[in-house]
């Protein structure tokens, strides 16, 4: 900018001088070429009134040097001429200056001589005799000035020009110092120019938009980072070069990267070759997945690319626990092949006595023994399709259940009515007592846990043993305990009696019509009800199974 200052200021210095020194030039050469023209007409008047006295001896001995005189006669012949033989002269009365004279008594005019530097000018007077005298001289052109004005132009040019450079370096700097000493972060704060107000303000008003706009990006930025900074989930966006743009705390946990992995390349900071092609699968615009194992955990990574005017613009990458999932489903292929060969067993004990009653193997005081081992058989499948099917109940979860009013010792003392048979056969002695405790809760469940926990007492007690079932009022929530006098259970088993299908001896339980599912319905459903249980007991001592039931359900129950 101060250049183009500069450039301008000389620009204008230039014009202004030359323009000047051409306008000095014409104005001094018309002042003296008006002398010049004065002086002829007053020497032509002056020769006029002489030769009006003198006659032609006038021109005797006269030193006409800077005038040509030439007298002509009224008719226009040349009757003295100063420079030519008048003889020898064409008649002048067609001269502008001679016609003007013989008409208005003086004239004038000039003609351009044979040199660009010269030209002539003639003046006449009509003496009182009609006859014209005409004066004549050369006068120099402008043009003849230029060599004589040379020297003193150039140096007016030199000083004119150099003090014009001064002076617009000077002009330049100290107008765009101000401009330089611009405070643009308080635009409005300038009082420089009024002129660059205009352009302050504007300035002003568009700090101030960019202003809001960085405050509503910082706001959704923030408003993004709390988002994906609680999600349970691993969330990464990397742009098309996969650098990392952005990375959540669970996301950087699980791939080691510490919050300066941002800017930097993902696949630089972890090598892993699955995390490797599902990013660069994604980079070319398709979705890509895949299950990694970190610290014992499994986690499904799903790469997808995302777009940006149909052109794949970066990858978003998130990653998820799926390690309950994986359990669930491997909870399941367990589950269905247990339920397989649990049932396979007496189908198969079935068929085989059959079969040998078919081939007339059996003797017919025999056949009603047989008969009865393919009742039982039967029996022991129906409880166990039985407890499957209240497990599948249970697994559809909270939404099915009825929460209602309930007396807990009214609910032991039917369950325990339900098992007096078997209690009878092993000499078993049964009581129900404690607190008459109401609780709000799903009457089925409560039921059946207690239910199961007394046929387990019975199942796994001695002869001649007892089972008590104990109420206890414990303030916000009720305790149902069931205790017996049987086998108990060994210390290092306690953790597994509640998983599907186990038995501490598989004999035993098997003897005793178990299926295996008893502790599975009772966990199920203490989970339902939010309730906890506590398993105490010592081998051939005894067993205590205790479970704590809020009186009140929470709103919600988890499934
Ligand atoms: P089951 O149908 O075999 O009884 P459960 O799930 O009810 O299956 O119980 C699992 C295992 O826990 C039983 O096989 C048994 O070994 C043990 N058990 C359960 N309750 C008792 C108890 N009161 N005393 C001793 N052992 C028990």
């Amino acid at each position: 900018m101060t250049k183009r200052i500069f450039h301008s200021i000389c620009f204008t210095a230039t014009a202004v001088i030359t323009a000047s020194l051409v306008m000095t030039v014409l104005v001094l050469y018309s002042y003296f070429a008006e002398v010049h023209h004065d002086r002829l007409e007053s020497q032509t008047k002056l020769t006029a009134h002489s030769l009006a006295n003198e006659g032609m001896s006038f021109f005797d001995g006269l030193n006409a040097y800077d005038y040509r005189v030439t007298w002509i006669a009224a008719d226009g012949c040349v009757i003295y001429d100063t420079s030519k033989d008048a003889a020898t002269m064409e008649n002048h009365a067609d001269r502008e200056e001679v016609a003007e004279a013989m008409e208005n008594g003086y004239g004038e005019s000039s003609r351009a001589s044979s040199t660009l530097t010269e030209r002539l000018i003639y003046s006449a007077q009509r003496l009182p005799d009609g006859t014209i005298v005409r004066l004549s001289c050369s006068q120099f052109t402008v043009f003849s000035l230029m060599p004589k004005m040379i020297l003193p132009l150039v140096v007016i040019i030199v000083f004119t020009g150099g003090l014009s450079l001064f002076i617009a370096y000077r002009l330049s700097k100290k107008i765009v110092k101000p401009l330089n000493e611009l405070d643009l972060d308080a635009p409005l704060h300038n009082t420089v120019y009024s002129e660059i107000m205009p352009l302050l303000e504007r300035i002003d008003a568009q700090q101030n938009e960019l202003k809001h706009h960085a405050e509503t990006l910082r706001k959704k930025q923030n408003e993004f980072n709390t988002a994906t900074e609680n999600m349970n989930e691993g969330l990464i966006v990397l742009n098309n070069k996969g650098i990392i743009l952005s990375i959540n705390r669970k996301a950087s946990e699980l791939l080691s990267i510490s919050s300066f992995g941002v800017g930097k390349n993902l696949l630089e900071l972890n090598r892993s070759g699955d995390l490797r092609v599902i990013v660069e699968t994604a980079s070319g615009g398709e979705l890509a997945e895949t299950v990694m194992n970190i610290d014992g955990l499994d986690y499904h990574f799903s790469a997808s690319p995302v777009f940006s005017d149909s052109e794949a613009a970066g990858v978003a990458l998130l990653i998820f626990d799926i390690t309950d999932k994986e359990k669930a489903e491997q909870m399941r292929r367990e589950f269905t092949a247990n339920v397989s060969h649990e049932i396979k067993t007496p189908l198969h004990a079935i068929s085989g006595y059959a079969e040998i009653m078919q081939n007339g193997l059996v003797k017919p005081e025999d056949t009603g023994e047989f008969a009865g081992r393919i009742y039982s058989e039967t029996q022991r499948m129906i409880t166990l399709v039985d407890d499957i099917i209240k497990l599948s109940k249970l697994d559809e979860g909270a939404n099915t259940l009825m929460f209602e009013e309930m007396k807990l010792l009214d609910t032991a003392n039917s369950a325990v009515q339900r098992l007096e048979q078997p209690a009878a056969e092993m000499k078993i002695n049964l009581s129900v007592g404690g607190d008459d405790v109401t609780v709000i809760a799903e009457p089925q469940l409560v039921s059946g846990i207690v239910y199961n926990l007394c046929d387990n007492a019975i199942k796994y007690n001695r002869e001649n043993g007892s089972v008590s079932v104990l109420i206890k009022d414990c303030g916000d929530y009720a305790q149902i305990s069931v205790s017996d006098t049987g086998i108990g259970i060994p210390p290092d088993k306690l953790d597994r009696i509640f998983e599907r299908f186990y038995r501490v001896d598989k004999s035993r339980s098997k003897q005793v019509g178990g299926t295996g599912l008893g502790l599975s319905i009772v966990k199920h459903s203490a989970a339902l009800l939010n309730a906890e249980i506590e398993v105490e007991s010592v081998v051939k001592g005894g067993t205590t199974i205790s479970v704590r039931l809020p009186k009140k359900q929470r709103q919600q129950v988890p499934a």
